[in-house]
């Protein structure tokens, strides 16, 4: 199939760059052998598509297999595409992945195989984190939907809520005891708590305009979050 294994990890190399989609990168004469998405194996050519959804290793010759580019986060870490995840399986599915292809257990294999485990445990990580936090979770939903969020102040906030944020922000500002700061995090809790639970109703209804809008609100108050991370820093 391939000539030689010089060769091949070239190939998987050109096919593999980090944050680019694979499809751009095929060659054409790759792209026929492996199909659309159905790529042999790195290492001993073997086809079937090892690599993609839960087949890690390659069924014939057991070695690793790259990422798979076309996976998403929810995909990966076994959960619907939905904003309501089972944190206790989403751990367990983060144990269970990490068992498989971290890279303490790679330090015996070849380079390449090295290198795929640090992108499949980074990746794996990167999706944990991502889907674990309620924020984060609303975030990467809306952007698999094709909806974006932008840093700038494009989004109209409504003044009773601006307000609010600037009641806020004063009154860390001026927090001097633990038991004002103790009561600021427990009003910025509740707040999210309540984002957490309205976006999560947004999302069940498809209103993913809504949902936009709540997860804009949740942002401004896991920025007043950091700021009481920052502030109960001892300098
Ligand atoms: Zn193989």
């Amino acid at each position: 199939m391939w000539k030689g294994k010089a060769g091949a990890l070239l190939r998987v190399w050109g096919l593999w760059p980090a944050g680019v989609p694979r499809r751009r990168l095929l060659s054409c004469d790759a792209a026929s052998q492996a199909g659309n998405s159905s790529p042999s194996c790195w290492n001993c050519g073997s086809p079937g598509s090892p690599g993609q959804g839960d087949r890690f290793f390659c069924p014939q010759c057991r070695a690793l297999q790259p990422p798979d580019p076309t996976r998403d986060y929810f995909s990966l870490m076994d959960c619907n595409h939905s904003f309501r995840v089972d944190t206790t399986k989403l751990q367990h599915r983060y144990q269970q992945l990490q068992r498989l292809v971290h890279p303490d257990f790679f330090s015996q294999k070849s380079q390449i195989e090295k290198e795929f485990s640090e992108k499949h445990s980074t990746l794996v990580n990167d999706a944990y984190k991502t889907l674990l936090a309620p924020l984060s979770r609303g975030l990467y939903l809306l952007k698999l939907r094709g909806l974006q969020i932008s840093e700038g102040t494009d989004y109209e906030m409504d003044r009773q809520f601006l307000m609010e944020i600037m009641e806020i922000n004063e009154k860390l500002a001026e927090a001097q005891s633990e038991a004002a700061m103790k009561e600021i995090e427990s009003i910025v809790r509740a707040k999210q708590k309540e984002f957490t639970d309205n976006v999560s109703r947004a999302f069940e209804q498809d209103d993913f305009e809504g949902a936009k809008e709540i997860l804009t609100k949740m942002r401004y108050f896991s920025n007043v979050e950091e700021k009481i991370k920052l502030k109960k820093i001892p300098l």
